[in-house]
């Protein structure tokens, strides 16, 4: 009681609100919710299952099926009144096993010099070792115009992020063009490797890997992303020698495409059971890791917000859908086939919320939808306060709920964790459960429940 007398004096707003503004009984319920999860959440330990029992789980892998079956399993055990799976052909992309990169002289001395590599996710590689001379650009504007030089040599990417952006996604969004294309811009000119420096801005020397794509016009040659500290060694070598000799090799290749599955809990509206509304985080990772931030904590984030709603007894207005995608990393097959599906069945989805920037301290959460709901939202703000949102902007959503928007103009929320931390260990080997921190984690789920709760009390 004392606590409901603090919380009416802490927010006088609410007391003067209509039936649709939100209320004190509001902060009551999320004040409830908070105190669930916060004292008897399950996130954390579902977190070690997914990383250290089934652990990294790339599309069409069998740790990918492992994943699949816990994912079922754990819906289950936290009384999911309903779970299904929902089939999708996956990609099978294999990374194979000895990839390298060295540098092999300088100035026509003989050197010896491994780098820390990872082949970027779809490249190819049939084993054969690559050897050319070192061709570094800083962007696709210095190899426009270094042209001429590219034929018969590796060239590598110094793509690095920018550090005056606060918002490190915004960087990653910049950088991110030389992993997703550098390989075919330098193949266009006749290169016969590529590497990348890694996407982050970590200290580290781990590689990241992650999704690129051939242009089928080019020779498909091996493409790879270096550590940090190995760019920047690569980088002032190419500034000392235009003759510095290197050798790589990868083995990517794919397998026929099989069949995964996204998989859905779901409780049943008890007003308006025609309304969807979808909280989810991708199922698949990477396979170098645990893909414990990427984005196995938008997984239990999701279980999390489903098991507090049961825990304390709510009765949503509103049909939720607590979604676990698969293939997001490599193809989006997932979030196609939920939207597909959608679409088929006539479903009417009135918001889609997305967890895949990790399992840091909450910031806030950012929308695609018109400005009016998005200033709708931010009505909402005084009551996500005290659990660390402090912004409600545009523009944001995720990859996985991104095809429900462009089939439905379905309005898209993102989470928002701090991400200064993220690109640490985004696609890294790094990404293991020990650098998830299980409050940070659990105050993620109470954010997202508090909103995920407003919008099924007040809709959308
Ligand atoms: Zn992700």
């Amino acid at each position: 009681m004392k606590k409901i007398i603090y919380l009416l004096l802490l927010m006088p707003f609410f007391g003067l609100s209509q039936a649709t503004e939100p209320s004190n009984a509001d902060a009551v319920f999320i004040k409830k919710l908070s105190d669930e999860i916060l004292t008897n959440g399950k996130a954390y330990d579902l977190l070690y299952e997914l990383t250290k029992k089934v652990g990294g789980r790339i599309a069409g892998s069998p740790a990918m099926y492992k994943a699949e079956a816990w994912g079922v399993n754990a819906f289950q055990q936290l009384g999911a009144p309903a779970v299904s799976k929902q089939a999708c052909q996956v990609p099978r992309w294999v990374r194979g096993s000895g990839d390298f990169a060295n540098i092999t002289s300088i100035d026509g001395k003989k050197q010896m010099r491994t780098l820390d590599v990872l082949a970027l996710g779809n490249s190819l590689g049939d084993g054969k070792k690559v050897e050319g001379t070192l061709l570094a650009v800083q962007d696709f504007a210095d190899l426009e115009k270094h042209k001429n030089e590219v034929k018969g040599k590796i060239v590598y990417f110094n793509n690095s992020f920018d550090a005056t952006i606060v918002k490190t996604f915004e960087a990653y969004g910049k950088a991110g063009q030389y992993r997703r294309n550098g390989a075919s811009q330098a193949a266009k000119y006749g290169a016969v490797g590529c590497i990348i420096r890694s996407l982050t801005s970590s200290t580290a020397n781990d590689p990241h890997t992650g999704g690129m794509a051939y242009n089928d016009s080019f020779p498909k040659i091996p493409a790879q992303a270096v550590g940090p500290r190995d760019a920047d060694y690569l980088w002032s070598l190419a500034k000392q020698s235009s003759n510095v000799k290197v050798s790589m090799a990868t083995h990517g290749k794919f397998l026929p495409d099989t069949t995964g599955h996204n998989i859905i809990a779901e409780i049943k509206g008890s007003q308006f059971p025609d309304e969807i509304i979808t909280i989810g985080g991708h199922l698949d990772s990477w396979d170098v890791n645990e893909g414990a931030h990427d984005d196995g904590a938008g997984v239990v984030h999701t279980m999390e917000v489903m098991r507090a709603f049961l825990a304390v007894g709510y009765t949503p207005k509103r049909t939720i859908r607590f979604v676990l995608f698969a293939n997001e990393e490599n193809g989006l097959r997932g979030g196609s086939a939920y939207a597909a599906a959608a679409k088929d069945k006539k479903e009417k989805h009135i918001f889609a919320l997305e967890s895949d920037e990790g399992g840091f301290t909450p910031r806030g959460f950012s929308f695609t939808a018109v400005p009016e709901k998005v200033a709708a939202a931010q009505r909402w703000l005084p009551l996500l306060k005290p659990y660390g949102t402090s912004s409600m902007d545009d523009i944001g959503g995720g990859a996985d709920i991104g095809p429900l928007n462009r089939t439905f103009n379905t309005p898209l929320c993102g989470f928002l964790p701090d991400s200064q931390r993220y690109f640490d260990v985004h696609h890294a080997r790094s990404d293991v459960f020990e650098n998830v921190n299980k409050r940070e984690l659990l105050l993620g789920a109470v954010n997202i429940a508090g909103l995920i709760y407003l919008v099924d009390k007040y809709g959308f």
